[in-house]
Order: C-alpha cells, then structure tokens, then sequence
C-alpha cells in the first residue's frame, strides 16, 4: 500500500501530527504510568481524572449519607444504571432508554441469548464465529445445552480462512432455516477487524434471524447506530476503550421493539422502577433496557464510568474515530515503511481499509513475537501478545500521542537490530 502521500517518517512529522491534533488537550486529564506508552487500552484503558472524581464522589456519598445515597446522592444510586446507560446511548445511536449499565459482559450475554434463544421446529442453531473471544463461545455453548441441545449440532461457528479475517458474505451464507440467533462480535479481538454490523444484521432480518452484538472492542473508539441499523440487542465491557477500571459495570442495548419480550434471567432490579419496593411476588419488568437488570447496581464499580463517559461525549465520538483512524493509519505506515524488510520482517494482520478497522493494530511476526513483546515492555511500552505471534497496539485517541506511535516504531527497529529480545525467556507469563 502506498501512503507515502499521506504520511511522512521523520520524528518531526509525529511532532507535527500532535500539534494539529484537536483531542490533544485531553492526554492531560489521563493518569499516563511513569515514563510508559501505553498501548493496552483495548484491555484496560486508563484512569482519567474524570474517572477519579466521579468515584471520589460516590464513595464520599457512601460516607456521608450511608443508605441515604440510593435516594439523595447527586445522581441517586437508584437510578444511577439508567442514568449512565442514558448518557452512553449517544455512543451507540440508541434511545437513552435502550441502554443501561449493568451486571458483566459475559453474565449479559447469558442473559440476553437467553432472552432471544428461542430454538423452535428446525429452527435451532446459533450462527456465530471461530474468531470471537472464547468467553463469547463458553457462554454460547452452554446457552445451548441448557435447552437440552448439542453444541456441537447446535452452535455453527463461521470459519476464516486466515485465522484473522471474516468474509460477512461468509456469515451470511451460513444464514440458512436452521439458524435461530446470530451473536457476532464488532470488532475481532486478535485482528482488529470491524464487521460490518448494519449489512449483517439487514441479511439477518432478511431470513427472520435474530441478531446481537458484543462491542467490547469497539464501543469507546468507533460509533454505532444500533437502532439505525435495526440491532437487536448488543452487549459490551466498559473497561476497554470506555477507560470504567478495572472489572468495571458492563453495558447492555435492547432495541425497544423487543421491550415486551419477557427477560429470561430475571431479578428485582428488573422491576417497573415506580413499584420495585412494592415487593409484590409477581414480577413485571420495566419496559426499557433496565427491565434486563438483574441485581443492586453496582455503584462503586459503575461510578468511574460517568467521568470516563463525560470525556467520551466531550470529545465526541466522530472525533475520536476520526483520530484513531488516522492513528492506526500512521502507525501502519510506519510498519510497512521501517519494519517490513529483512531482518524487521513485521507484518500487519489487520485490514487495509478503514471501515473494516476497529481501534488497535495487529502487528504479527513469524518468529520470536512474545520475546519482542517482553523486550519492549523493559523499555516500558505496553502493548499485549496473543499467541501464536500477534502484538497488539491499541493508540487510545484520548492519551496517547503520534510522537508515541513513532517512537514504539523505532523501538522496535532498535530491538531487532541490537536482538534485544534474546535475553528474555520463552516461557509466557500467565497474563500477557
Ligand atoms: C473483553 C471482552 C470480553 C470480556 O468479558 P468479561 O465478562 O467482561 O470478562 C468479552 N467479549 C469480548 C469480545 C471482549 O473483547
């Protein structure tokens, strides 16, 4: 690929892109560890000021008010899901009633296919891919033992033909009578591809399947429109690019023509809000995203997530698409430009075009990719390594900097040249 016209390698130039970028200001509100460049926020984004505060705020509420706060904290507890599920629906181009903060990624993936799952006639499979992140298929498989299914019978899993791409039109041929749901992720977690969501679930809806989403990679650094696009539900972490902390309140979207369905797992969380305390014994769920709730909401693990959203909505989420777009571009470039040749032999796993990617880059090498990995976190860079051989860089567009891609680039040029990565042991640690 050729965009010599687009980009420049000097160290010059990454000072240049910094200086004209807009989203620049906000690397300050950032708690950046010392003296790292930190690539890692599609594992675990940062904390932000932003974040500190609004959980500063709901511990000091816990402190001063003690049950108190479920009714008179700045944003009551008792509504605070809702509330913060509301903020983030613009994120997603959902209605502020279609989202709401709750439970855990995988724990909402239960809950929703469990709700959507409705295996009938011949009508039985669930349509999904060899390429998601395993938890997705764990939860999946037992979806469908639970209706006295097999997996093995029961659960297609589209294949790719490279171990890093899916062809939709491969998904879709798959599309047949037998298939009941379709759960896709948005973003692929080792490549960094985006599917594309509104094509897939058009040719879902075309054959009466049911279509859902896991947008853990994607939410935070790419927009959506779920209801433009007729989504059924989605589902997604909030400690990624949505920078909520660690094990933070996960999301859920439920497309309000489905506001009726009965949810499948419920919990008196789920309550018609105005009656909750009425404690009756007969449940009827509130007719909103909140319906799917199903515990207390967890407030200390939720509140990091108003500050991080303010950022998100400050910056605006066109912005930031456009500035990581360009940021995965830049750093592409750098990759083809620098390191492609003998002895560097890097290459990317991620794809060319721009509406096929997500936030991070995928930077593969046949040999020694783990030991590259370790020799660049000594010189403190934090990328991560999938096995067999990819190292992941996710640019947050909101705290890291295009001096900051420039500079991995060359330290991964150094590293090959000097070997640096040969005094590190091949044995991987258990979190990579
Ligand atoms: C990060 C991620 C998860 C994480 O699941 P948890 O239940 O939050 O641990 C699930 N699915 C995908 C696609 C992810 O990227």
């Amino acid at each position: 690929m050729d965009h010599s016209i687009e980009f420049r390698a000097d160290e010059e130039y990454a000072y240049e892109l910094d200086e004209e970028d807009n989203l620049h200001y906000l690397r300050s509100r950032f708690y950046i560890p010392k003296n790292t460049i930190y690539m890692d926020g599609n594992s675990l984004g940062l904390l932000s000021q932003d974040a500190e505060q609004s959980l500063l705020r709901a511990l000091e509420e816990w402190k001063t008010l003690g049950i108190g706060g479920w009714l008179e904290g700045e944003t009551p507890w008792f509504y605070y899901a809702e509330k913060l599920g509301a903020m983030a629906s613009v994120l997603v181009g959902a209605a502020p009633e279609e989202v709401v903060v709750t439970g855990t990624t995988t724990v909402n993936l239960h809950s929703l296919v469990a709700t959507f799952y409705e295996p009938q006639g011949a009508c039985t499979k669930i349509l999904a891919d060899e390429l998601n992140f395993p938890t997705d298929l764990y939860a999946l498989q037992s979806q469908i033992e639970l209706k006295g299914l097999s997996p093995q019978e029961h659960l297609i899993l589209t294949p790719s033909k490279d171990g890093r791409i899916l062809e939709e039109d491969t998904i879709v041929a798959l599309m047949d009578e037998t298939v009941a749901l379709t759960v896709l992720p948005s973003v692929l977690y080792r490549s960094g591809q985006l599917l594309d969501m509104e094509y897939l679930t058009q040719a879902a809806h075309e054959r009466g399947i049911a279509i859902g989403f896991d947008c853990s990679h994607s939410v935070g650094v790419v927009p959506h429109h779920f209801d433009a696009w007729g989504v059924d539900f989605a589902f997604w972490c909030s400690y990624k690019y949505m920078n909520g902390g660690p094990g933070s309140t996960a999301f859920l979207y439920i497309n309000e023509a489905h506001f009726n369905r009965h949810p499948a797992i419920t919990g008196w969380f789920g309550y018609v809000k105005e009656k909750q305390f009425d404690m009756l014994s007969q449940f009827t769920h509130a007719q909103s995203a909140g319906g799917w709730q199903i515990s207390s909401p967890a407030i200390l693990s939720s509140a990091p997530i108003e500050g991080s959203l303010h950022i998100l909505l400050e910056a605006g989420i066109e912005s930031i698409r456009e500035k990581s777009l360009n940021m995965t571009s830049y750093f592409m470039y750098l990759v083809d430009t620098l390191l492609s040749d003998d002895p560097y032999l890097f290459s990317l796993g991620t794809p060319r075009e721009k509406a096929r990617r997500g936030g991070h880059v995928a930077v593969e090498r046949e040999e020694e990719a783990y030991r590259i990995c370790e020799a660049l976190r000594m010189r403190r860079v934090i990328p991560d390594f999938r096995p067999p051989n990819v190292i992941r860089f996710a640019p947050s567009p909101l705290y890291v900097t295009y001096h900051d891609i420039w500079q991995v680039v060359q330290y991964l040029k150094e590293i090959i040249d000097k070997k640096e990565y040969e005094q590190f042991s091949t044995a991987r640690k258990a979190i990579s």
